[in-house]
C-alpha cells in the first residue's frame, strides 16, 4: 500500500479535488473537516474521514493516531482547510478578521505541528501549504486574507530551511481564481457581486483539478526534489 496522505478542508473544492485524485493513484487518506458527511460520501477506499475542526488539536491528533495505526505514519500534509472573508477595513467586523486568522494560520500551524516532529525523526516527509496569490500580492477587500496568506508564505519558508536538512519538504501552492465555495461565505454581498463581475469579466476560472495536479505534480517527485512554491492562475487573470 501507498503512504497516508492527510488533507484538511477535504468536504469541498480543492481538497475535495485533491482526495479524488490521491485515491485514485493508490493511496490512503484521512480526510478532515467539519461537514464529515460531504467527505463520507466520497467513498474513498481506504480512506478515514472525521469531523475534525482544524483549531481543535484535541481531536486533529485523535484522528492522526487514528489513521496512523491503521496505515502507517503521515507522509504528507496537504494543509488546504481555509476561509476568505473579503471586506472593508474600516467596517468588517473583528470576529471576521479573527476567523480568517484562526483557520488560516493557526489552524495551518496545528497541523504542521502535529506532523513536523516525527517527519523530522524520520528523515522522510511532505507538507504542501495551500496559500493563494494573495499570499504574494494585495487586492482590495483582502487585507486580513491577504495578510492570513503572507504569513503562510513566510512560515512554509521559514520552516522548510530548518527541516531541510531532515530531508522534510514544506512546499506551497499559491492560486489564483478557482471555482470553489471559498467566496460564498463573505458577507458583504457588494463585495460579493464585484468579485463575480471581475469573475466573470476575466473568463475562465482555474478548476479545483487544476490545484489537485500540482498537488501531485509536487508530492510526487522524488523525496530529494523539492517544488518550494508554484503559483498558479487563471491565464487571463491579469493580477
Ligand atoms: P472551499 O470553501 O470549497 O473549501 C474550504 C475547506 O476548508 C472546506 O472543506 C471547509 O470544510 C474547510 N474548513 C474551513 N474551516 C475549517 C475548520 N475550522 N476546520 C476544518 N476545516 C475547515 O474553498 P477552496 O477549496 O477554494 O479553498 C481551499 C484552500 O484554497 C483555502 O485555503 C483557500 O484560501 C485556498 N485558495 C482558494 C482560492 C479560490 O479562488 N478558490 C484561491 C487561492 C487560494 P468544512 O466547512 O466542512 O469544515
Amino acid at each position: 500500500m501507498k503512504k497516508l496522505v492527510v488533507i484538511t478542508g477535504a468536504s469541498s473544492g480543492i481538497g475535495e479535488a485533491t482526495a479524488k485524485l490521491l485515491s485514485s493513484m493508490g493511496h490512503p487518506l484521512l480526510l478532515l473537516a467539519r461537514r464529515v458527511e460531504r467527505m463520507e460520501v466520497l467513498n474513498l477506499p481506504n480512506t478515514i474521514c472525521r469531523k475534525v475542526d482544524i483549531l481543535d488539536t484535541k481531536t486533529f491528533q485523535q484522528a492522526i493516531t487514528e489513521a496512523e495505526e491503521k496505515f502507517g505514519d503521515v507522509d504528507c500534509l496537504v494543509n488546504n482547510a481555509g476561509v476568505m472573508l473579503l471586506g472593508d477595513s474600516t467596517t468588517q467586523d473583528i470576529s471576521e478578521w479573527n476567523q480568517m486568522i484562526d483557520v488560516n494560520i493557526k489552524g495551518l500551524l496545528n497541523g504542521i505541528h502535529l506532523v513536523l516532529n516525527k517527519m523530522v525523526k524520520r528523515n522522510c516527509g511532505t507538507i504542501i501549504n495551500i496559500s493563494s496569490v494573495a499570499g504574494r500580492k494585495t487586492f482590495s477587500d483582502h487585507a486580513i486574507y491577504c495578510g492570513t496568506k503572507f504569513a503562510v508564505h513566510s512560515i512554509s519558508d521559514a520552516i522548510r530551511k530548518e527541516v531541510s536538512a531532515s530531508n522534510v519538504r514544506v512546499s506551497i501552492i499559491a492560486p489564483g481564481v478557482v471555482e470553489t465555495e471559498l467566496l460564498s461565505h463573505t458577507t458583504d454581498k457588494g463585495i460579493v457581486d464585484g468579485y463575480k463581475e471581475w469573475k466573470d469579466n476575466m473568463g475562465e476560472a482555474l478548476t479545483s483539478e487544476n490545484i489537485a495536479s500540482a498537488v501531485d505534480y509536487i508530492y510526487h517527485l522524488p523525496q530529494s526534489v523539492c517544488v518550494r512554491e508554484v503559483l498558479i492562475a487563471p491565464t487571463k487573470q491579469p493580477d
